[in-house]
């Protein structure tokens, strides 16, 4: 079972992962886009992790914290991550509306219906070098390993592991969504800093909820 307590839990894990990544986040983010993607991911974090600390978990609901969490990304950040991830938990608060509590399998549901919200936000297919290769393969895979009766630790590591892959390919493509878009052709061979980005938040959720 899974408690606001754990969630509060997951996004601290996070905040803290993606703090210790900021400035390599912002070096890849300096290759093909504005070098701020660190800096933004923090900011948001950061201020989710702060929102959170001020709840009481006692009496919270998953729903109204993934919304706190959402409202708090959006404040704090200007760059496209800010609407992106914002969305993302928003749609995670949807998918869990009216639950006290969380099953294995509503906690998955939570995680496809973020990578849907990132998908639908930023209209970004698979392929386009964005974040989105690494969520939505992260997804497929934890809903995959769900099905087949896996354990949530199991799923979860599923969905690491095809968010590591998804993440590394995005080497391999030319960016046709986003800021690096402009770049064309001279975004190959450099790896996406959302889809970098993803892959550890996507860690930190393993690490957290596993
Ligand atoms: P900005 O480009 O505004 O400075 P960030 O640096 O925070 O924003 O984030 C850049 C990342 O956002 C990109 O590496 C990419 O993964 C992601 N991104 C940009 N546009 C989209 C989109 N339309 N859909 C999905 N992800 C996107
Ligand atoms: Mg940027
Ligand atoms: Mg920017």
């Amino acid at each position: 079972t899974i408690y606001a307590a754990d969630l509060k839990r997951m996004f601290d894990e996070i905040a803290t992962a993606i703090e210790a990544d900021k400035d390599r986040l912002c070096r890849l983010d300096g290759v093909i886009g504005d070098a701020d993607h660190g800096i933004a991911m923090a900011l948001g974090f950061g201020a989710v992790r702060d929102a959170l600390a001020s709840l009481d978990l006692s009496a919270v609901e998953p729903t109204a914290l993934l919304n706190g969490a959402a409202k708090s990304f959006l404040n704090a950040v200007g760059a496209s991550s800010g609407p992106l991830y914002a969305t993302a938990f928003m749609r995670a608060a949807a998918a869990v509306k009216g639950k006290g509590t969380l099953t294995d399998a509503e906690l998955i549901a939570l995680f496809q219906a973020m990578a849907q919200g990132i998908k639908d936000r930023g209209k970004a297919e698979p392929g386009e070098k964005t974040m989105i290769d690494a969520w939505q393969p992260a997804a497929e895979a934890a809903g995959a390993a769900q099905a087949a009766g896996k354990t949530l630790s199991e799923s979860l590591a599923a969905a690491l592991a095809a968010a590591e892959s998804g993440a590394e390919a995005t080497k391999d493509m030319v960016a046709t969504k986003g800021r690096s878009a402009r770049l064309g052709e001279r975004s190959l061979g450099h790896m996406d800093p959302g889809a970098a980005s993803a892959l550890t938040v996507i860690a930190a959720m393993t690490k957290a909820l596993a």
